[in-house]
């Protein structure tokens, strides 16, 4: 029955214009079924490949657009460190520069601590390699002001080479500076030094007066006539002038005998003693430190004196010497 149905024909009439005659035109309807269906497969054929062609062009062109945003971070990043280099490069160069300012500075400052030297007498001077390196590098100031010349692009390897000299520079400036301060540091203690030992060098009258009644050396005795030895200076004053401590030191006695009164002995160093007698009152105890200049007593004519005056003495490892030029303007 079925098979029968496919059997029939279909019959396509076909009306031209009106002076041509009818087509008729008989097909099984097994023929018109085969037509229909292969016109399905192929319209279903040519949807897929449309389809299949705008996924493939949709897709390109999303990987085209990714591609070219990657590239441009890729170009971005490539500005960037570019950038980044020539700022890098630019760095290296200052720094350059102040390596060479900072060099003029030390320069400058060795000068400075030759000059130093030499004002306070010391022997030691720079070293002969300190004194080398200063005449090869010059003292030196960059300023701003006009500038020219061919443009030469500095080469990767020029930059490199700057780097490294520029590091070299600032490693031997830094121990430059390290030597130096640790020269400085000395030089300050040999000063503090020099003047510890000049305020504990004698070098002041030990009274407002400067009158002396009796210089050293051999002279006739006030009391017997006869010819003695005058280890000291006597020195004319009035009853309880002050007495002053002629340097730095410590007052190693403080005492009274019969021949020299009311008397004070000041311990220097170096061998040095002043020895301060015939005092109407000694206003130090044994083991006062006393400065240059500090009251230690007030003058008499205490022990053997004809009358107020200071007998000064300076002794040198134990020995009396003559004090005259301890005194300044005499
Ligand atoms: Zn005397």
């Amino acid at each position: 029955m079925r098979f029968k149905w496919f059997q029939n024909k279909l019959t396509f009439v076909i009306i031209p214009e009106a002076n041509e005659s009818v087509m008729r035109l008989k097909l099984s309807r097994a023929s018109v079924c085969a037509a229909a269906l292969s016109f399905l497969i192929l319209l279903g054929t040519a949807v897929c490949v449309y389809v299949a062609h705008v996924r493939a062009v949709v897709t390109t062109q999303m990987t085209e657009s990714r591609q070219q945003a990657h590239t441009s971070r890729l170009e971005q990043d490539l500005n960037n460190k570019n950038k980044a280099i020539e700022q890098l490069q630019k760095e290296i160069f200052q720094l350059s520069r102040q390596a060479v300012e900072v060099r003029s500075k030390v320069e400058e400052m060795k000068k400075l601590e030759r000059e130093l030297k030499k004002l306070s007498s010391m022997n030691d001077g720079p070293s002969s390699e300190a004194a080398a390196v200063s005449a090869d590098w010059p003292a030196m100031e960059l300023v701003q002001g006009g500038m020219g010349g061919p443009a030469h692009p500095v080469t990767a390897q020029q930059v490199r080479t700057l780097a490294r000299e520029t590091h070299a520079s600032y490693d031997s400036l830094r121990q430059e500076i390290s030597e130096l301060k640790d020269r400085w540091v000395q030089s300050k203690q040999t000063i503090l030094e020099q003047r510890e030992q000049a305020q504990r060098r004698p070098g002041l009258w030990p009274t407002g007066s400067r009158t002396v009644t009796s210089p050293f050396g051999y002279r006739k005795d006030p009391f017997t006539d006869k010819l003695s030895f005058h280890r000291g200076i006597d020195i004319a004053g009035k009853l309880n002038d002050p007495v002053l401590a002629a340097a730095k030191g410590t007052a190693v006695t403080v005492g009274y005998d019969k021949f020299h009164g009311h008397n004070v002995v000041v311990e220097h160093g170096n061998g040095l003693r002043t020895w301060y007698m015939h005092l109407n009152e000694a206003l130090v105890k044994q083991g006062d430190g006393v400065e240059r200049g500090q009251e230690i007593g007030k003058i008499g004519s205490t022990g053997r004196s004809t009358g107020p005056h200071l007998h000064y003495e300076i002794l040198h490892n134990g020995k009396s010497i003559d004090p005259k030029p301890y005194l300044p303007g005499s």
